[in-house]
């Protein structure tokens, strides 16, 4: 059988648009580790690129797709890939992935540079507010060399498959190839933990390929318990929920994506466990982030005439009420999405961070 080597530049972790960098500021020495790769195998080369990327002079064929997950540095995800498929991953040693009656292996951008340069040195981007920047180290730099951590309040090490570790620990630790450190994000004072825990599961979620119910599932259900923290829906015991779920995601996830996704959410809760505690018992947020934007969304009883048009509007289904009675809105069901506020031409449903008094039964309007 013939073989194909897939050069993959769409498996980056959130934040970090490694292999494009790699791919186009190291173009001469990727190739020639291509190259050098494909000729042991005998194989043809293709580069499998993000849409809308751009290089010129390389050694393959050139396809694009809009993709982009951790699980795309596997041979049978990019084979589904380039059928047009989900990039779904198979892990078993022997199984060969095969697109085009072809024997499909994956290599890196990172890892043709390093056939060529070799492995010592490695790239790291370092994520700070919205600022990314890619650099150069070797293995036994330390983080501290290479990134201003030192003051930071928490570091994440690795991006979605990461740990979050405090600035000083971070500094002392040396990049090896015993864990991931293709990305390094800095959050600062002024950066809240929890709302960063609900940015990076609504990534785990869109990169679970959804082959397996515990990854799918659990990326789903930890996304909603996170957001929940940020709103005032959430329960101490959610946290010990999250940490029971996660050992199950972590034995019984198909693959490293699922089985380390947990991660940067379960060391967060470990490290910072008063900031979460003070999101769900005080329903507060010391920096500021997450109450602010956590508008509840109530119907004023003064002003409800009770037309329903409001219902109609709600895609939750949760607003209740009949004709010519108060209707209220269920905040366990209600998204905060704001369609019914545009529905509701009394301009009664109204917005606040805490809820006034409302009625708990049927009441007539105008009888509160
Ligand atoms: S663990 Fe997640 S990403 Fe990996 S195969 Fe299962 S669903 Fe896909
Ligand atoms: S804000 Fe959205 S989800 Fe909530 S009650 Fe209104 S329409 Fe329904
Ligand atoms: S909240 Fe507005 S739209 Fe809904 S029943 Fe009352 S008056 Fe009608």
């Amino acid at each position: 059988m013939e073989n194909l080597l897939v050069v993959s530049c769409v498996s980056d972790d959130v934040k970090a648009p490694l292999s494009m960098y790699i791919l186009r500021n190291y173009k001469a020495d990727v190739i020639a580790g291509v190259e050098k790769y494909a000729k042991e195998f005998g194989a043809e080369i293709l580069y499998l690129l993000p849409e809308q990327e751009e290089v010129d002079g390389l050694n393959g064929e050139i396809r694009y797709t809009k993709m982009s997950s951790p699980t795309l540095n596997n041979p049978y995800a990019v084979a589904q890939v380039l059928s047009g498929n989900l990039p779904r991953p198979m892990i078993q040693d022997d199984y060969v992935a095969i697109y085009d009656e072809k024997a499909v292996s994956v290599i890196t951008p990172e890892a043709a540079y390093g056939m060529t340069k070799g492995f010592d040195e490695k790239f790291v981007a370092i994520n700070s507010g919205e600022k990314t920047e890619i650099k150069k180290t070797t293995v036994g730099q330390s983080v501290g060399e290479i990134a201003s951590v030192d003051s930071a309040k928490a570091v994440l090490l690795g991006g979605l498959k990461g740990r979050f570790v405090t600035g000083p620990e971070a500094s002392k630790i040396k990049i090896d190839e015993t864990e991931n450190f293709s990305s390094i994000t800095i959050y600062n004072e002024e950066d809240c933990i929890v709302d960063a825990c609900v940015q990076l599961m609504n990534a785990a979620y869109e990169n679970s390929c959804g082959k397996c119910v515990l990854c799918r599932e659990g990326t789903s259900q930890f996304k909603q318990i996170v957001t929940e923290m940020t709103t005032g829906k959430a329960k101490m015991s959610d946290v010990d929920l999250i940490k029971e779920v996660s050992e199950l995601i972590t034995i019984g996830a198909y693959c490293p994506f699922g089985q380390h996704m947990t991660r940067p959410l379960t060391t967060a809760m470990e490290l910072f466990a008063e900031e979460f505690e003070e999101h769900i018992k005080k329903k507060s947020c010391k920096c500021g982030k997450c109450y602010k934007q956590a508008e509840l969304y109530y119907i004023d009883p003064d002003e409800c005439i009770g037309c329903g048009e409001c219902i109609d509007a709600c895609p939750e289904d949760a607003i209740e009420g009949k004709d010519g009675f108060i209707h209220i809105i269920d905040q366990d069901l209600c998204e905060q999405c704001g369609k019914c506020l545009a529905a509701c031409e009394e301009g009664c449903i109204k917005t606040a961070t805490k809820l006034p008094k409302l009625p708990k039964k049927k009441t007539k309007c105008g009888k509160w």
